[in-house]
């Protein structure tokens, strides 16, 4: 068993380690290593200037033992076949987790959508639906939005799905913007969700959320909506960073020797106008420049990664100062990590659970459209609360029985639960 910062290694590590604890049947891990189906597409895109790009595209279909396919398309020029499999097999776990009755999928196209005007990205959106289109559908595989992808572009994507089937089917896609099918409270559920998690790990090690410190590296739909949830409820979100940069207050350094924090937090709302405006949250008045490394292993109560793979790894684990990681982002935390984390006595909220509240009203989504019959958002919000809620106490009661930490228990519950689906179906 190795890993390194090869993320598709990284899930198979934590598949093994999850295979082992339950001894899973040989033949049947041998299915779950590889995904049923990899599609690679080249869309080719009329540019503004009249020419025509290619885009390399991918959709991974890991496995639908549970129900049809489901996951995220990313849209980032560093995305990779590799990345694309691990994420595939990580929503796997995910909808099994917490519960709904989806398998595991995910897509992407290397892009750097910065480049594009919005017309290039709408001709590159639509051109991606018609190229999977034979490959997706509302029983089949279900699409979600993911990094640079937005809910404008999953109503693209649902638009050209509908009209290449000849008829309506926003169950098609998910994470749409509400006026064509979206569901209320998708747009932030990944971080309410999140929210409501870590509510239940502060409670486990003995902390109240109010006044707690917070670091989150990412500032984008998860990491803006989650730093907003916490400052509206007198958390101390004591440094945030996007891709341009990362800023600390100015006058915010520890104070004593056991490394306490200033007590006073960024003013979110303020950073997130300025990020609008200015394209970045580096520059923010009042502020100084922190770096990744160094936002990372801050002495904060909770960190919050909510970007990229790889983040917290053999290098930094052991400076790790924060009392819980909450892993909005999806992969931020290698298995070598995860021992040394483990080791420190920092609890872990893992990526499929912290993050999956995005999943589940992505399936609320889906289910309305199928009914035709919407929901308020309240009524979103409790079903979100309770399944989130009953998410944690599972995964929690799996780490007390086999004496695991977050993430292997996570990994053990979904798996039981795929497989026990997998035998039923007579796999
Ligand atoms: P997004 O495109 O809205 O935002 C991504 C953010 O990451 C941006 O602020 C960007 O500046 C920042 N970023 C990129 N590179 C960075 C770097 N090197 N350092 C610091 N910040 C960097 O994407 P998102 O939807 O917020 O997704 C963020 C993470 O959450 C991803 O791992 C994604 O897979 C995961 N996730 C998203 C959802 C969802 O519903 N959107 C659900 C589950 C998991």
């Amino acid at each position: 068993m190795s890993s390194n910062s090869n993320p598709y290694q990284n899930a198979l590590t934590q598949l093994e380690i999850a295979a082992g604890v339950l001894k899973i049947n040989k033949d049947i891990l041998e299915i779950l290593k590889v995904p049923k189906r990899i599609l690679k597409v080249y869309i080719p895109v009329r540019m503004d200037d009249g020419s025509i790009k290619n885009f390399e595209g991918f959709r991974v279909q890991h496995n639908d033992a549970r129900g049809p396919f489901k996951g995220g398309i990313r849209f980032s020029p560093e995305v990779s076949m590799d990345e694309v499999m691990a994420l595939s097999m990580w929503m796997t776990w995910k909808t099994a987790v917490v519960g709904v009755p989806y398998g595991g999928a995910k897509g992407g196209v290397i892009v750097d959508t910065k480049k594009l005007s919005k017309g290039e990205l709408e001709r590159l959106s639509r051109g991606y639906a018609r190229a999977v289109h034979k490959f997706i559908g509302p029983n089949i595989d279900v699409p979600a939005p993911d990094m640079y992808t937005t809910p404008e572009i999953m109503a693209w994507m649902a638009n050209e799905y509908s009209r290449i089937v000849g008829e309506n089917t926003p169950a098609s896609f998910t994470g749409k913007p509400v006026e064509v099918g979206g569901s209320l409270g998708r747009a932030n559920s990944t971080s309410v969700g999140g929210i409501y998690v870590l509510e239940e790990a502060l409670k486990k090690i003995g902390k109240e959320k109010r006044h707690i410190t917070v670091a989150i590296q990412g500032m984008g739909n998860v990491g803006a909506n989650a730093a907003k949830i916490l400052y509206n409820e007198d958390c101390n979100i004591v440094a945030v960073s996007d891709s341009r940069g990362g800023i600390i207050l100015k006058d915010q350094r520890p104070k004593t020797k056991d490394q306490k924090l200033n007590m006073e937090g960024l003013n979110i709302l303020k950073v997130l106008e300025y990020k609008e405006k200015n394209g970045s949250v580096a520059g923010f008045h009042g502020t100084k420049t922190i770096t990744n490394e160094e936002l990372l292993v801050l002495p904060v109560d909770v960190l919050i990664p909510a970007a990229l793979e790889n983040q917290i790894t053999i290098k930094n684990a052991h400076d790790i100062k924060a009392k819980i990681i909450l892993e909005l982002a999806n992969g931020p935390t290698t298995p070598e990590a995860d021992k040394i984390l483990d080791a420190k006595g920092i609890l872990v909220v893992p990526d499929i659970l912290a993050n999956a509240g995005g999943v589940l009203v992505s399936y609320f989504e889906w289910a309305q459209n199928r009914m035709g019959y919407y929901w308020d958002e309240q009524e979103v919000n409790e079903k979100l609360k309770k399944q989130m809620i009953r998410s944690f106490n599972d995964v929690w009661a799996v780490k007390e029985k086999y004496k695991v930490d977050t993430r292997v228990a996570a990994n053990i519950l979904a798996l039981e639960r795929v497989v026990k689906a997998m035998k039923l179906r007579g796999v």
